[in-house]
């Protein structure tokens, strides 16, 4: 669908698509049916691959790579394979804005040596798995003239803005889900993006599509998505009132909070998809839904409500200091120390590079601050929270978090960052723990 509303407005040629796209593992069922992530069955389908042919948008990786057991050599594959077709590729895309910007700053890693694979025509020996070499070498030949090319102009970026329509000259627009839990990252996206526009895909679940942006041309904070009424039963819990009833599609109210319920065709769910949205309008007797935030988090020690949108704003509050200082947060997430008496909130950020303490110590009163709820600064106030903690973890910290969620059979395509990390997470907690380097306390309700 919105295929169709993207192209009226970007309207691309005969071409190829940059896809930084994963399958995951398949398994059987007792049953005998296949069980894997909506995504994969996507990639997987011979109807999707005739489909990305005939819109003129074929991913420039070979299946081998897309299908790969191991998401980094696929990375690096993808990277290679989009080099190598870099005047054909129309669309920079992946299925959440997460994998793209962790694929340009894998890039920012790796951009030498992908320039030597194809400067000498051999690849580079971090790929082993001998099916995805095989496809790969497959497409190399010494090609001086373009990793000549691409080191010159690789080296002319400045803090590599603009990398995007610098190597791919001819991509329309750079495309994924960019709403929610993705938000974050689109500053660094933009940067990346140069002027090219973002245009954020629809909204949807494995277990069901829900909404098409029929508005692609806005940017990603405005995005709304009209409910597709054919693929599924859609319920509404209003938020104000979570005891009361679902109501339908058409008794949603303009303004107004809800999470949303769905019920496949064939009856066989009912399920809460855990998501916040915000009704934006109606188009066509069908509400347009404004994604607010996934509703699992909410930071709360006693009368304080936080969710995964205020702990967003409060680490964007923060990072606009470490902007001044050309820093950034590359990831982050947070946890409630309830273990002493009065229990605080703890952020645990992932930086580009070091920082210096003064500017951390900035930060975290910045995002104690920004945590507007009056529960919450009822609180600090009378001392019923603790001063909120800063821990700053080890570069490559949250991937090694995203290669333990890989481990236990997710999908790289799917995966989201958790924005809550309780200690019970044994495994997770303890990569975090491991990591920090530095630890800060709020000063800000201090007198
Ligand atoms: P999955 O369970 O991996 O299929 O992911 C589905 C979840 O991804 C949804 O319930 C949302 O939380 C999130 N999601 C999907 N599409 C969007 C979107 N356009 N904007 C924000 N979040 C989305």
């Amino acid at each position: 669908m919105i295929e169709r509303c993207v192209r009226r407005e970007y309207p691309i040629g005969s071409g190829k698509a940059l896809q930084f796209i994963y399958g995951s593992k398949q398994a059987k069922t007792k049953g005998g049916l296949t069980a894997t992530t909506a995504t994969t069955n996507v990639y997987r389908s011979e109807q999707f691959k005739h489909t990305m042919e005939d819109i003129r948008s074929q991913c420039c990786s070979p299946d081998e790579v897309i299908f790969g057991p191991d998401c980094r050599q696929s990375l690096y594959c993808h990277l290679l394979c989009g080099l190598i077709c870099s005047d054909e590729v129309q669309i920079v895309s992946s299925t959440f804005a997460h994998s793209l910007v962790h694929a340009f700053r894998t890039f920012e890693q790796v951009w030498e040596e992908l320039c030597r694979d194809i400067r000498e025509g051999v690849l580079s020996s971090r790929v082993t798995v001998p099916a995805m070499r095989a496809a790969v070498s497959k497409l190399l030949s010494p090609n001086p003239g373009l990793a000549d090319s691409i080191h010159s102009k690789c080296s002319r970026l400045s803090d590599w803005c603009g990398v995007i329509p610098e190597l791919w000259p001819n991509a329309k627009y750079v495309y994924g889900i960019m709403t929610g839990s993705m938000e974050p990252y689109l500053n660094k996206l933009r940067h990346y993006a140069g002027g090219l526009p973002l245009m954020s895909a629809d909204y949807g679940s494995s277990e069901g599509w829900i909404g098409a942006n029929v508005n692609p041309s806005l940017p990603p904070e405005q995005a709304t998505f009209a409910v597709l009424p054919n693929i599924g039963y859609y319920e509404f819990i209003p938020l104000e009132r979570p005891e009361a009833r679902p109501v339908g599609l058409t008794q949603v109210e303009v303004g107004k909070q809800y999470e949303v319920v769905v019920t496949n065709f064939s009856g066989l769910y009912r399920y809460r998809l855990g998501d916040i949205v915000r009704i934006a309008g109606f188009r066509n007797s069908t509400p347009e839904l404004q994604f607010v935030c996934r509703s699992g988090l909410t930071l709360s020690i006693n009368i304080d409500k936080n969710t995964e949108k205020d702990l967003q704003l409060a680490v964007e509050a923060a990072g606009r200091l470490l902007a001044e200082e050309r820093l950034e947060v590359v990831d982050f997430t947070s946890h409630v120390d309830a273990s002493t008496e009065i229990g605080h909130y703890v952020v645990f950020w992932e930086l580009c590079s070091e920082a210096a303490e003064g500017v951390l110590r900035g930060c975290c009163n910045r995002m104690d601050l920004s945590f507007v709820d009056a529960g919450y600064v009822g609180s600090r106030k009378a001392g019923a929270i603790g001063a909120l903690e800063l821990r700053v973890v080890r570069r490559g910290t949250f991937q090694q978090i995203s290669d333990h969620y890989i481990r236990l059979g997710g999908a790289m395509s799917q995966f989201k960052t958790p924005r809550y990390v309780a200690a019970s997470n044994a495994e997770v907690w303890q990569i975090l723990c491991g990591n920090v380097t530095a630890c800060y306390f709020s000063t800000a309700y201090s007198l």
